[in-house]
């Protein structure tokens, strides 16, 4: 950790030479900048910069641009001047470490045109770290401990690097380590200090199933201006489209009435605040002190994969059966191989098989099965690709299944009868009826 001249969560720690912007009538415009040879050629995934662009909407900032360089100091400098000429908030990460290609302290104070000045408070932390770890501090880490005499250092309490924030004119640049763990942390520690209104800004996000983006924004039409405070704005992810509530120093009445005005447009589709489908029937299971199974052929365990993703999955789900092939949709779940004769696997009576088979062999109050053809082969005129047929059986209701007709690729098709079949579970469990997305007529 680095407690010498660094920062909590307070504005006061800022020194004279940190400027801070005054005015927050117009949302802050902030840039990303990500630092990595393993980013530029492929090897990582920028998760960074998604992490923080996310955080930095949900508080009100409007993030105009998302750069990624290599470990080159030249580049880096030239970057991050001309990103701090256009924003109020530059977020840097990465490069920060004791090797010969981490810059970004370097790039820093070229653009600063300052001086690197070894910071004692940092440097008896680096050398505590190791000390506390039995071993020296090897001599290349001392980097760590240098600063721009005009900056501050931030706390790194999961690592060996400190963060650094510095002024470019009213730009606040902050420099964070590249390993998200350090990093995610950091961030969240330096945000009242890049968003002196963050405090003031309350967010709210209702999931939805079952109608597409755009009809949902028609629907919501001048709820959606965005000049309204709250703003409500929509994001479609997996399926599912999120509605985002965020509001400026507002109470929490204040939310609740969008929020409420929000589910009256749309009805039963809004399922939870912030949940996925898994989470929500997870949660919906467990309220009513119920089990499911899934069988599943095309989506290969999917299915089981969303539930068990979510803590307290192990008191609902029992498991699945896996029956890709006819002869374990027979032997595990079984059903007739005359069913699977006259019908085919993708089929209303093959999935209703499925779900009544496995429900009774795993005797669970309810089972969910799904058959279908993911493609790119295997398609034909009657059942073309993107076909998949899912059933569902409870103990006290008639089974139900739902022919769909997915679009897109082969890992597009499995995640929308992934999500179809969640969102079968939803209607049933909440006991409400929704569209469904791509769901096709039955009879063929
Ligand atoms: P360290 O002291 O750990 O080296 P650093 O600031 O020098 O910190 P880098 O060396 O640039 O960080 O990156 C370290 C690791 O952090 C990378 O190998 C990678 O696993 C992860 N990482 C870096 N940048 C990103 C990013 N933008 N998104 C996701 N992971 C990242």
């Amino acid at each position: 950790m680095f407690p010498s001249k660094s920062m909590s969560a307070s504005n006061s720690l800022i020194p004279a030479g940190i400027t801070m912007p005054n005015d927050h009538d117009a949302p802050l415009a902030a840039a990303i900048l990500s630092v990595g040879d393993e980013l530029t050629l492929g090897q990582t995934l920028d998760t960074n910069a998604r992490w923080i662009a996310r955080e930095l909407t949900s508080l009100g900032v409007r993030v105009v641009e998302h750069v990624t360089v290599a470990d080159d100091r030249a580049e880096q400098s030239s970057s991050i001047a001309r990103l701090a000429a256009r924003t109020q908030i530059l977020v840097v990460t990465g490069g920060l470490g004791p090797t010969a290609d981490d810059l970004t302290r370097f790039a820093l104070t070229d653009v600063l045109r300052d001086r690197l000045i070894e910071d004692a408070p940092a440097l008896a932390t680096l050398e505590a770290w190791y000390a506390g770890r039995g071993r020296p501090m090897p001599e290349p880490n001392r980097v760590q401990a240098l600063r721009p005499a005009s900056a501050i250092m931030l706390d790194n309490p999961h690592g060996t690097a400190p963060g650094l924030l510095a002024s470019i004119g009213p730009c606040r640049v902050v420099c964070l380590p590249g390993p998200p763990r350090e990093m995610q942390p950091m961030f969240a520690q330096v945000v009242p200090t890049l968003i002196p209104h963050a405090s003031t800004i309350a967010t709210r996000v209702l999931s939805t199933f079952g109608l597409g983006e755009s009809r949902i924004a028609e629907l919501l039409g001048d709820l959606m201006d965005r000049s309204r405070n709250p703003l409500v704005g929509t994001t479609a992810s997996g399926g599912l489209v999120s509605i985002r509530l965020r509001g400026m120093g507002l109470s929490p009445a204040a939310l609740d009435h969008t929020e409420a005005l929000v589910r009256e447009i749309l009805g039963p589709i809004v399922f939870a605040r912030d949940a996925t489908l898994a989470q929500h029937v997870t949660t919906r299971l467990l309220e009513r002190n119920e089990t499911l199974a899934t069988v599943e052929s095309c989506t290969g365990g999917l299915v089981g994969a969303a539930i068990t993703e979510n803590a307290g999955a192990s008191q609902v789900f029992v498991g699945g059966l896996l029956t890709y092939s006819n002869a374990l949709k027979i032997a595990l779940a079984g059903v007739e191989p005359e069913v699977l004769d006259r019908d085919g696997a993708v089929s209303e009576a093959c999935a209703v098989a499925m779900a009544r088979g496995g429900r009774q062999r795993l005797a669970t109050t309810h089972a969910l099965a799904v058959t279908g053809i993911a493609g790119p082969d295997g398609g034909r005129d009657d059942k073309p690709v993107g076909t998949v047929w899912i059933a569902l059986d409870s103990v006290d209701a008639p089974t139900l299944a739902r022919r769909f007709r997915f679009p897109g690729d082969r890992a597009s098709v499995r995640l929308w009868s992934v999500v179809s079949a969640l969102g079968m579970l939803r209607l049933r469990l909440d006991n409400v009826q929704t569209p469904m997305l791509f769901e096709q007529p039955a009879a063929t």
